[in-house]
């Protein structure tokens, strides 16, 4: 038995060891893909749930490597925080959104609401908001076309000051989305306390909303509240029709779902724009 621990804590320390390395490579990696244009921008429609209009679009970061191939995010944006790099990825994410969203209409395709993923740090860099006030005046956009998507635990740190940069946001009239709503460990206290405009509903709770009756009384309930505090909701991860119906039911604000369209690179949203009737 205690050769066999020894192999474990070996075959172990090897497994560590690659994943190490993983995370070094992808690390000297991740400094170059700006420099090289290796990022590129999607992004996932979403729409009004009573109309089938479409109201917004969420840009999601996607990162092709020329010779690692694809690398979603949810595998470098980690190393992303952890370097420190998301703050100039970040930035980028936002001039990019930006400005396409500012040609989308220049060119009379839409006018949409166009929701960006902010992280902890880059939201908490002294700035940040005056920032993006200018990005948004050197690309001319009214930042009521803009929206930002913090997740709870950001919120939970350093809380005046979070409510200060909030205030400033909704002064110049970007409008603020909770991300993964129902997911941190959070108190609701914070509810009341912050200016936000929108809760967005995990897609762990949309999964199995159908057929889970735990899954469908937390949706009521948040869309519940949400309205009750004169705030918006949005589902995400709305894969079906049963899905999309159930959420109307509900009176849940909008949709954002593979039932509708998956994250879209500029070209292919274009043709879905040009195409797309409300159901
Ligand atoms: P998120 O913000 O919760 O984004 C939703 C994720 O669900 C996206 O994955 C999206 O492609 C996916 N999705 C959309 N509709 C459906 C659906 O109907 N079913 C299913 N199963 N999935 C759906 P993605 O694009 O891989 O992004 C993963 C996460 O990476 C995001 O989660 C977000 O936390 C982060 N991320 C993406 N782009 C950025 C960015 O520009 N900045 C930052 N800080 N984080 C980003
Ligand atoms: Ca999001
Ligand atoms: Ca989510
Ligand atoms: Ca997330």
């Amino acid at each position: 038995a205690k050769r066999l621990g020894r192999n474990n804590v070996q075959w172990y320390q090897a497994e560590m060891e690659i994943l190490q390395n993983k995370r070094l490579n992808l690390r000297a990696m991740l400094k170059q893909a700006i420099e090289n244009q290796e990022f590129e921008l999607y992004y996932q429609p979403q729409v009004e749930a009573g109309s089938g209009r479409l109201v917004g679009l969420e840009a999601l970061l996607r990162w092709q490597h020329p010779v690692q191939g694809f690398i979603g995010p949810d595998e470098f944006i980690p190393i992303a925080e952890e370097t420190g790099l998301i703050i100039e990825i970040g930035q980028w994410v936002i001039e990019q959104a930006a400005t396409y969203n500012r040609s989308l209409q220049q060119r009379g395709l839409a006018e949409l609401v166009m929701a960006v993923n902010i992280s902890s740090l880059q939201f908490q860099r002294e700035g940040f908001v005056e920032q993006l006030e200018q990005t948004l005046n050197k690309v001319q956009l009214a930042p009521k076309w803009f929206e930002l998507e913090l997740t709870e635990s950001l919120l939970l740190e350093n809380i005046e000051q979070v409510i200060h940069k909030l205030q400033h946001l909704k002064q110049l009239g970007i409008s603020i989305a909770i991300d993964d709503f129902g997911t941190g460990f959070s108190s609701l206290n914070y509810l009341k306390r912050l200016p936000l405009d929108k809760l967005k509903i995990d897609k762990s709770f949309i999964n199995d909303l159908v057929t889970d009756k735990k899954d469908a009384a937390i949706t009521r309930a948040i869309i519940a509240m949400a309205h009750q505090l004169e705030l918006k909701v949005i589902a995400e991860g709305v894969e079906t029709l049963a899905q999309s119906t159930l959420l109307q039911k509900n009176v849940c604000d909008e949709l954002q779902g593979y039932f509708f369209s998956r994250p879209l690179p500029a070209d292919k949203l274009e043709v879905f724009l040009k195409n797309y009737l409300p159901s």
